[in-house]
């Protein structure tokens, strides 16, 4: 029993140290930031943006629903209104010393405005820093949706005409349908 016993632990122990031993002669795989820096996938969560549509327009319809859906309440806004009737945040301020990066306010964005990118390397000294206003945000391309047209899809006059929207079908003729 006790040479059993005496038996395994060595042959653990072997084990063991041949593990180690094989280790000492690979090569290391220490990736050393920030001369090697690794590409994140495209939906890694790390700072935020305001995106614009294809027509160039900002996105942001400052509806709240980012900063409603805010589990640390970092998200803060001002909505406007243009005289055309289109809506906008006059400004808009993210808190990044607050920020969890969990996506939801992605995630509630009914225009696909906000999005998360994956760039992270965004620390600063001071947490008064770390607060980015609209002019920080604002970028001026979609982000991770480039075609995307919230109010073309919605149907709104100010941006064209009944039946001229995507995916809505042409007006119908009312005096066609009669009898
Ligand atoms: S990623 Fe999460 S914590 Fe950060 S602003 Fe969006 S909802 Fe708030
Ligand atoms: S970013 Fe999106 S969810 Fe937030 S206020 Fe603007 S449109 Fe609404």
């Amino acid at each position: 029993m006790r040479f059993a016993t005496w038996l395994s632990g060595t042959r653990a122990m072997a084990l063991g140290f041949a593990t180690t031993f094989r280790h000492l002669f690979r090569r290391p795989v220490t990736e050393e930031y920030p001369e090697f820096k690794r590409s994140l996938p495209e939906r890694s969560r790390a700072r935020i943006v305001l995106t614009r549509d294809p027509d160039g327009d900002e996105r942001c319809v400052a509806c709240y629903l980012c900063s409603g859906a805010c589990p640390v309440s970092c998200i803060s806004m001002q909505s406007a209104e243009r005289e055309d009737g289109r809506r906008y945040a006059r400004w808009f301020r993210i808190h990044f010393g607050r920020c969890i990066y969990c996506g939801l306010c992605e995630e509630a964005c009914p225009t696909l405005a906000i999005q998360l990118t994956p760039h992270f390397e965004t620390c600063q000294r001071t947490v008064l820093s770390l607060v980015a206003e609209k002019e920080d945000l604002l970028v001026d391309h979609g982000g991770k949706h480039p075609e995307y047209n919230y109010y073309r899809h919605a149907g709104v006059a100010m941006v064209g005409g009944k039946g001229t929207h995507l995916g809505e079908a042409p007006p119908v003729e009312l005096r066609s349908n009669l009898p």
